[in-house]
């Protein structure tokens, strides 16, 4: 009798940690994020349930608590040090808590992909759930005031108030030298930097910065430009998500184009391209509703994995040809300037612009009218050396 008591009981607490677990993984559905405490409570559940993840700590960070990683790895090796056949791709989300939806993107895609035993043998994950501890420890509802959700996030600055996205070569922060233990240890062949814009208005829900490709190895440019942006583009396009680069516009009204970014290493994916690691800082419009930011993320997320399964040798043998250039170089271009003569076009979702004098300064002030969407064709410019 005292078996079937404990039976029951059994069944009892895993039918109800299963239910509190499904909540959390798709907190985003209510506009919610979770608490640092909570995500940390979900990824030691799922690597508790899963052979093909594993949950390790990695290092400090200023807020005194240690920076996590989770692996997924259906050979279950964990090893990054012995992963023939195998390429890696590093996730990392929450740099800037306030910008969440790379935390709840992953979390809901480590569950799908768990539950549903969706791993390939030839592809590492490595997922950063929380990169700045502090700033996520720092829960609020104004520092991001004119973000549509969710309801609570994280704040920008780390426990030193550092933004950790400028901290990639000065490494002011304890969280920087963890950040550099794994990347150096696990070594990715694709990174992807999980992010909220901060400011332009257009049709899209998700926009992409690409590492630039004209200041990385050509082998690596020409395939980032010509192979693997080509099909996230396109997938994201087929998931109901089309890409726009990162609006980063010449004048206030991108009718003259958007300028291609400049990611220094002292920025995440600058940082990895130093490393011959194709990097993208994905960038989810701030004004478009929580649920569909983090599900265009999750998109994201699931079309690279995809890319990797079905190219990884390919990949594998890029980046070991790259890495021998690279060692064989004497010398290194370190500085460049923008060449806006260099153009591709794009297509751009915009909305219809105007200004009206502010009641304040009686200067212009602009607007974008969100009810006129506006399909524009423009130039994107390209830095150069
Ligand atoms: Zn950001």
């Amino acid at each position: 009798m005292r078996k079937y008591y404990l039976l029951f009981w059994g069944l009892i607490f895993w039918m109800l940690s299963t239910v509190l677990q499904a909540q959390t993984h798709v907190r985003y559905l209510q506009n919610q994020t979770p608490t640092y405490a909570e995500m940390i409570q979900f990824y030691e559940d799922v690597s508790s349930r899963y052979a093909d993840a594993k949950w390790m700590k990695v290092g400090l960070t200023d807020s005194g608590f240690p920076l996590h990683i989770l692996v997924l790895d259906k050979k279950q090796r964990f090893d990054p040090e012995n992963h023939p056949e195998q390429v890696v791709l590093l996730i990392n989300n929450g740099i800037h808590p306030g910008e969440p939806c790379g935390i709840d993107a992953s979390m809901h895609w480590v569950y799908e992909t768990l539950t549903n035993n969706l791993l390939s043998e030839n592809l590492i994950v490595v997922i950063i759930p929380a990169y700045n501890v502090g700033g996520m420890l720092q829960r609020n509802r104004v520092s991001r005031a004119n973000q549509n959700g969710p309801e609570e996030y994280g704040f920008r600055g780390n426990a030193q108030n550092l933004d950790l996205n400028r901290d990639f070569i000065k490494c002011d922060a304890q969280n920087t030298q963890a950040f550099y233990e794994v990347f150096r240890t696990w070594k990715p062949h694709v990174f992807v930097d999980t992010h909220t814009s901060n400011g332009a208005d257009y049709q899209h829900v998700f926009t992409l910065l690409s590492t630039q490709k004209d200041k990385i190895h050509p082998a690596l440019g020409d395939y980032m430009r010509d192979r693997l942006e080509p099909y996230i583009y396109q997938h994201m396009q087929e998931k109901g998500f089309p890409v726009i680069p990162y609006v980063n516009s010449i004048d206030q009204i991108p009718d003259r184009g958007i300028k291609a970014y400049m990611d220094y290493p002292r920025y995440s994916t600058g940082y990895a391209a130093l490393f011959n690691t194709m990097g993208f800082t994905s960038e989810a419009h701030m004004f478009k509703s929580f649920r569909e930011r983090v599900l265009a993320t999750k998109a994201f997320i699931q079309i690279l994995v995809e890319y990797m399964k079905t190219n990884g040798s390919e990949l594998e043998d890029l980046k070991k040809t790259v890495n021998a250039l690279t060692a064989d170089g004497l010398t290194f271009p370190i500085d460049w300037k923008w060449n806006d003569t260099l153009t591709v076009p794009v297509k751009y979702m915009g909305y219809e612009a105007s200004f009206s004098p502010s009641r304040i300064t009686g200067h212009p002030r602009f607007f974008t009218i969100a009810t006129n969407p506006l399909p524009t064709a423009f130039n994107s410019t390209t830095d150069t050396t």
